[in-house]
């Protein structure tokens, strides 16, 4: 276990679990976090080694152990120390494209290729826990079957980038204006402030704001059409268990001493939404 400054953000939103005397499975980082951070510090050294620690791994390719880091205001995150644990497929091995980059391939990206993106962002945070471990799926395919990463040409040739990412429940430190994808399992409200509606994506447990959306009429339309779940939280303004992944540009807020991030969608094409079934 490392103590140590540095930025929150993260992309593991859930991990790939082997407990000692159960089947692996896929497993929550909010439900690891709630499990271990409020604990006194040798309570958390305790669990994690005997109940954790070894036992975590990359839940896109099954490969890479992660590891516990804790944080000077006592957050506890996941982390990789070795990018090549990860298998050559998974987009966690490679560096992120730049913010220009990313820029100029949104322009370029069809609707299909954004669809791809928001799906495997959906698969990054829902939980399945009947899944089987699939190493070998995760090799075999081909690196350009996987839509978050992005093969690039630079002056030597071609290099392979991963398009950003971050779990809405720990985006951390982003550069403001950084386009990336965002997924995460939250609560929905959807809100209207006289010409503008805004969808707020909460955090699960105690329902802070993460993420706040503002949607123009067009797209609450579409929405609307596409989702009965919109049209079910405006009329009954209920709050709705989601997968949520979201293509944006993002802007860090901050209000009462909380931090929340805000964007404009800027079409409905950047934007999926999937309930989400507790069980
Ligand atoms: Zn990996």
């Amino acid at each position: 276990m490392v103590n140590q400054k540095m930025d929150n953000g993260s992309s593991y939103e859930k991990f790939w679990f082997t407990p000692e005397s159960q089947d692996a499975t896929e497993m929550a980082v909010t439900d690891w976090i709630e499990e271990l951070e409020d604990l006194p510090y040798d309570k958390l050294r305790d669990v994690y080694s005997t109940k954790y620690e070894k036992r975590m791994f990359c839940s896109e390719c099954y490969c890479a152990p992660l590891h516990m880091v804790r944080s000077t205001k006592n957050k506890i995150f996941l982390r990789t120390y070795d990018k090549h644990k990860h298998t050559e497929r998974c987009s966690h091995r490679y560096p992120k494209l730049g913010k220009k980059a990313v820029k100029e391939l949104i322009t370029r990206l069809s609707d299909n290729d954004l669809q791809k993106k928001l799906e495997a962002g959906i698969s990054l945070c829902t939980i399945d826990k009947k899944k089987k471990r699939s190493v070998e799926n995760s090799e075999n395919g081909k690196i350009e079957d996987n839509p978050l990463l992005v093969t690039v040409q630079t002056n030597g040739g071609y290099s392979t980038k991963s398009f950003p990412r971050r779990s809405i429940n720990f985006i951390g430190r982003v550069e403001d204006d950084s386009i990336m994808l965002l997924y995460g399992n939250v609560r929905i409200e959807v809100l209207e402030w006289g010409e503008n509606s805004y969808l707020h994506a909460k955090r699960l447990k105690d329902g802070h704001l993460l993420l706040s959306i503002k949607i123009t009429s067009k797209v609450k339309r579409y929405l609307r059409e596409k989702y009965d779940m919109i049209d079910k939280a405006l009329n009954e303004k209920v709050q709705i268990n989601v997968h949520l992944a979201v293509i944006c540009s993002i802007w860090r807020n901050e209000k009462n001493g909380r931090i929340f991030y805000n964007t404009t969608l800027r079409g409905s094409q950047y934007i999926l939404l999937k309930e989400h079934k507790t069980e």
